[in-house]
């Protein structure tokens, strides 16, 4: 079925310097030039010209023309770049749609680019992952996604299955030639490793979602021990980036902190600011509940007071959680030292004035080296950013679990293929090679206009 050709805005819809209608599909470049006056529109080339409506100028433009298969859809595509008005470049949609093109739905794009064989589907999730990234590492990771790290790495274990799979098949067809003695313990050897390789992108995934959506943190400590400037100093700081995110569960403020290549999510910062409740900033119940979700604990330690009863109880909650505690005030005379609170618990502890913002550094790297073990590379490891991704993965394994199970108990081997063959299905999900399309749909539906 030959595909119609789609045009959106590609832009935000909002003034700005430049703005693109992007159009897609065979009818793109015939489209154009019935509203395009400027010299003969070329392949790979950039035009000057004007968008006409009838008789009407509408802008002055420049218009790209990038024949397919080599463009970002695979299709002819027509990008032309006006002035970033929000009114202007709806006009220029209007005439591109008039002269023949459908609106795009979100992702559509980004979906031909899939469906024509550009890119397979986890490199499409990753550019809506780029678009969505707020940090450098996620940023990092959807690019190398991009690149197809996550796709190799499945492709490769699909192979891997696929082969063992044609083996037993042919085997179990053709007995006299082939013989499946003793293939059992061959293969437990490929499924076995291919179960850690499964089991440590799993894992990967729980890295993958901090550096996504960036990491849980609660931060704890007595009344006055200077939670809320700590706070103030890394949100406050040029290099963070603030954005109240309202909460969906119990109405929990989310505040998300960008320091460096990781993002801090600190929840119910409103009752860390609240100043005048003095009952509430001891928190400690409060943050017990919250503490459950957290990936993270920041306790605030008032080295200038001696510890009381809220220190011993925050010690206490604090004991099996990931935690950091930050011994502040240190531009005070202080009574508490790094060294007597390592009697009552071991954590990484750092010396901060919130005040003369000092420490502030050093809490980055120690969280980087308690999250990531320091640097992430995105050479060679892969982290699994995306939940369909990651439940597919478990899938598989699961299904690969059953394969050692029938080895395991002298199954015949048509047990071994039935699951080996739903573990190849599974993993084909995320490149998109066993995908329905209502799922591949609804995974386009998500991206934004003109992508
Ligand atoms: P919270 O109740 O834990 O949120 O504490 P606040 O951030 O409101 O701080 C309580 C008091 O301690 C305020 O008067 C702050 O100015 C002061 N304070 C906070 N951090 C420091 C610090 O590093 N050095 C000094 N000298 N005072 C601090």
């Amino acid at each position: 079925m030959k595909k119609d050709t789609i045009a959106a805005i590609a832009t935000a819809m909002s003034n700005s310097g430049i703005g693109i209608v992007r159009i897609s599909g065979a009818e793109s470049i015939t489209i154009t030039e019935k509203i395009y006056k400027g010299k003969k529109l070329t392949d790979h080339a950039i035009h000057y010209g004007y968008i006409k409506d009838d008789e009407e100028t509408i802008d002055e433009v420049l218009v790209m023309v990038m024949k397919g298969p080599h463009s970002f859809t695979g299709e002819d595509t027509v990008e032309i770049n006006c002035h970033g008005g929000v009114y202007v470049v709806k006009r220029v949609l209007e005439a591109v749609i008039k002269a023949g093109a459908r609106p795009a739905e979100p992702g559509e794009f980004t979906k031909r680019a899939f469906l024509n064989g550009k890119m397979d589907l986890s490199q499409a999730e990753a550019v809506i992952d780029i678009i969505n990234s707020k940090n450098e590492y996620a940023l990092k990771s959807s690019v190398s996604q991009l690149k197809g790290n996550v796709q190799k790495k499945i492709k490769d274990i699909r192979s891997q299955i696929l082969y063992h799979t044609a083996f037993i098949e042919t085997a179990l067809d053709d007995p006299e030639h082939i013989s499946v003695d003793g293939y059992g313990e061959k293969l437990k050897v490929t499924v076995d490793n291919l179960l850690e390789d499964l089991d440590k992108l799993i894992k990967s995934s729980d890295n993958g979602r901090m550096i996504k959506e960036g990491i849980k943190t609660v931060i704890v400590g007595k009344p006055n021990a200077g939670k809320s400037s700590l706070l103030n100093v890394l949100v406050g700081e040029e290099r963070a980036i603030v954005t109240d995110i309202a909460g969906t569960t119990r109405d929990i403020l989310e505040e998300s902190i960008r320091l460096h290549g990781i993002s801090l999510n600190v929840m119910d910062t409103a009752g860390i600011r609240d100043t005048d409740d003095i009952v509430e900033k001891i928190g400690v119940n409060k943050a017990k509940e919250q503490a459950g979700e957290a990936d993270l604990i920041i306790y605030v330690v008032d080295a200038s007071r001696e510890l009381d009863q809220n220190d011993f109880d925050i010690i206490d909650m604090i004991r099996d959680k990931k935690s950091i505690i930050l011994l502040n005030k240190s531009d005070l005379a202080t009574v508490v030292s790094k060294n007597m609170l390592q009697s009552y618990i071991e954590k990484p502890m750092i010396e901060i004035s919130a005040k003369e913002e000092k420490g502030i550094e050093e809490l980055e790297e120690t969280l980087k080296n308690m999250f990531f073990d320091g640097e992430i590379s995105f050479n060679d490891e892969v982290y699994i950013t995306n939940i369909r991704h990651k439940t597919a993965l478990m899938e598989a394994y699961e299904s690969l679990e059953k394969v050692i199970f029938s080895i395991e108990n002298d199954m015949p081997e048509d047990f071994y293929s039935i699951d080996l063959l739903d573990a190849y299905e599974s993993l084909g999900s995320i490149t998109g090679e066993t995908i329905g399309e209502d799922l591949v749909n609804e995974i386009f539906s998500k991206f934004c206009m003109g992508k």
